[in-house]
């Protein structure tokens, strides 16, 4: 791009290649806008109403786009030449998404200065990369904010359940009223054998925990056999259905309605028909809360290619704030803070890592150990082919269906 379209900085300026008879203008771009430069794409985001539009390198919008990007411009750049019709393009559709504008010199002769978005490391992720064990365990707390427990699990050769050990839990519980931790979720093979159900449910509603009971379709028969609690009011039941039938949900339904206010359905499908089945169901029955749930079964991928996978469509339409971009930068909102216990005692940062330690260790070197050594707290999309794309922040930080799938990106995105 020639020089006498976009000039040096002002105090640069370099005056033999600038027409002093053209009119000057300042090109600035907004606090909340994002750049991004990668291979052959440039991404504007626009973080303030979340619109985005991805621009074509040649050689003149790499250089603006560019000359945004150098720090030293705090976001403002000197335009000399407004004729060209591609730099006229690039302010037209920066002004249409609101994401800066062109100032004339003649109404404004000092640089307008706007501090550009840029990751401001908290002192708390300091500590974390610089390893102090003091530091993180006095803060171990502040960062969780979700526990999952599995109280009991079939074992696979004995067919006998294993109890999660209840002693070992309260000593690591205990940390849990000074923390982030708002809810607790509970799964079970079968939760009335548990011994300690009871004392679980008030160690929780005495500490103002709310928790989330999982249920399987099946296992609701058991739970509804149970003694009317008090505790209930306050408990959400999640029931997991796979290949649900009416009735099987209407017979929850009966079962549960009654103990509980707040039921949410968790329904797993892998295929179009079965999520299709499971829809007019659920619309027919009224139900208000549910979720459904793509699962992987390895035969699958087309399904997840047409339901799951990021389309170009999806990439445009992503809304995303701020904080959100800053928080994708370093850490993984899907994973951060959350522990789960299983009933042998392993205690897991993402279940489909290996496990950080068991219930003996307490939560400040469990805390400790996934902050410095884990993989799944801070996985974010910093490894190929992310870190090659101008979507690698804006994209929903990487999930168990990655690890799942074997993939890194879920998308449509192909590069050349
Ligand atoms: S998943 Fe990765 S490669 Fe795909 S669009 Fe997002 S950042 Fe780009």
């Amino acid at each position: 791009m020639s020089d006498k379209i976009i000039s040096p900085k002002k105090d640069t300026i370099n005056t033999s290649v600038i027409n002093l008879e053209q009119a000057r203008y300042w090109f600035i771009l907004y606090k909340d806008t994002f750049v991004w430069i990668k291979n052959k794409d440039i991404l504007v985001y626009n973080s303030k109403n979340c619109k985005s539009d991805l621009f074509k390198i040649n050689d003149i919008t790499t250089k603006v786009f560019e000359a945004f990007q150098d720090i030293h411009n705090l976001y403002c750049i000197e335009l000399i030449d407004l004729e060209n019709s591609i730099v006229q393009d690039i302010i037209s559709r920066i002004e249409r998404m609101d994401a800066g504008r062109l100032i004339c010199q003649e109404k404004e002769s000092l640089k307008p200065i706007v501090l550009p978005p840029i990751l401001n490391f908290q002192p708390n992720l300091e500590v974390i990369e610089n390893n102090e064990y003091s530091i993180i365990k006095g803060k171990a707390a502040h960062y969780l904010n979700e526990i999952t427990l599995y109280l009991n699990k079939e074992d696979k050769l004995t067919r006998q359940l294993v109890h999660l050990d209840y002693t070992k839990l309260k000593e690591n519980l205990s940390i849990l009223p000074y923390s982030s931790v708002s809810n607790v979720n509970l799964y079970a093979k079968s939760i009335t054998k548990y011994v300690y159900w009871e004392e679980i449910l008030e160690f929780f509603a005495n500490n103002n925990i709310e928790i989330s009971i999982n249920l399987r379709l099946k296992e609701i028969e058991d739970f509804h056999l149970m003694e009317n609690n008090s505790f209930f009011n306050a408990i959400t039941i999640n029931i997991e259905v796979e290949n649900g039938t009416e009735k099987d949900y209407r017979i929850a339904l009966s079962k549960l309605k009654d103990k509980f206010q707040k039921i949410n359905w968790r329904i797993f499908i892998s295929e179009e028909q079965e999520y299709r089945q499971q829809e007019e169901i659920i619309k027919l029955l009224e139900q208000e809360t549910y979720e459904f749930i793509p699962v992987f079964t390895g035969k699958n991928i087309a399904f997840f290619k047409e339901n799951v996978y990021l389309t170009n469509n999806d990439l445009k339409d992503i809304e995303i704030s701020r904080k959100d971009i800053f928080m994708n930068q370093v850490l993984n909102s899907n994973y951060f803070g959350k522990l789960t216990i299983m009933s042998n005692g392993k205690v897991y940062a993402g279940t489909q890592m290996p496990a950080i330690g068991t219930i003996n260790d307490s939560v400040q070197e469990l805390v400790y150990k996934e902050l410095t050594q884990g993989k799944s707290w801070l996985r974010i999309r910093d490894m190929e082919p992310c870190c090659d794309c101008v979507y690698q922040w804006l994209c929903p930080p990487p999930s168990d269906y990655e690890l799942i799938i074997g993939s890194p990106n879920l998308c449509d995105k192909i590069f050349t």
